[in-house]
């Protein structure tokens, strides 16, 4: 008798929004190589169709939809391109962010108020319609990108944080609201990892040495770091793990 291997994504279809590059590319492989077939999203077509062709080469299953998650109709409209071209969304992974650094002081009502915008009311909106096809299928797994700065406090990325944080106790109250429905609500929380988003704090040098004495990996994640992670989340396997914060961090925040 041949034993279903774990963590097997066959036959599920993954949506995951940001997946033009660093984290969500990563997560997009590892889910597709596992499996499932991933829809890879970013806002420009010219970058994320060489993608689909190259990962497709892979042999891996991937489709495309590329839409800017602060225009709601639009994604919404695309998942359900999605539940008609492939019949179901398994997977959803809300991933697409974005940070803007400066200090309390100066920072823009107007700037907080986008980063609020991008990084919760659109994946609260998306991921909600996303949800409505899961409980209706009776099988799901949402997962939000949180970040280790909703868990400790640091300068000048205070939209950011409360950004985080507002997805930290979204997952546990979805957690509790979509209970009972075969479908799982959860948050990754990465520390410090090598894509666009932080390149300006790795080229500042005195961040990067604190970082690397900081943490007890002693050393900048990568997209890679956090793909064992997500497939374990997003996998049949993790049915009884929900309203979690997952911390991949190197021990970042375990630490003083
Ligand atoms: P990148 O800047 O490398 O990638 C961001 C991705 O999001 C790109 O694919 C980008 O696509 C997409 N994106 C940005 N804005 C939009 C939008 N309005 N609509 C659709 N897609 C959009 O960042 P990371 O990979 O580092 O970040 C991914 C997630 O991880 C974010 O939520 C971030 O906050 C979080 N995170 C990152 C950490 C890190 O250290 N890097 C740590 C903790 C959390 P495109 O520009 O092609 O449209």
């Amino acid at each position: 008798m041949t034993r279903p291997r774990l963590f097997d994504l066959h036959g599920q279809v993954a949506v995951v929004t940001g997946s033009s590059r660093g984290i969500g590319l990563a997560a997009a492989r590892a889910l597709a190589v596992q499996g499932a077939t991933v829809v890879l999203n970013g806002r420009s077509p010219e970058a994320v169709l060489p993608l689909c062709q190259a990962l497709r080469a892979e042999g891996l299953s991937v489709d495309a939809e590329c839409f800017d998650v602060n225009d709601v109709p639009a994604a919404i409209a695309a998942l359900d391109r999605v539940r008609t071209r492939h019949g179901r969304i398994d997977i959803f992974f809300a991933n697409a962010g974005i940070n803007h650094r400066a200090p309390l002081l100066e920072f823009e009502q107007a700037v907080f108020e986008q980063v609020l915008f991008t990084n919760v009311t659109a994946q609260w909106a998306i991921a909600r319609h996303a949800a409505r096809s899961m409980v209706a299928q009776g099988h799901g797994r949402i997962l939000f990108t949180g970040s280790v700065t909703a868990l400790r406090g640091r300068r000048n990325v205070t939209a950011y944080t409360a950004a985080k944080g507002a997805l930290h106790a979204l997952v546990r109250q979805w957690a509790a609201e979509l209970g009972g429905q075969g479908v799982t609500v959860n948050a990754l929380a990465p520390g410090y990892i090598r894509t666009e988003l932080t390149r300006v704090l790795q080229e500042d040098a005195e961040f990067d040495g604190w970082l690397r004495n900081a943490t007890p990996a002693g050393r900048w994640g990568t997209p890679e770091d956090l793909a064992a992670a997500i497939v374990f989340i997003a996998s049949r396997e993790a049915g009884f793990l929900t309203g979690q914060v997952i911390t991949v961090d190197g021990g970042l925040t375990a630490v003083l």
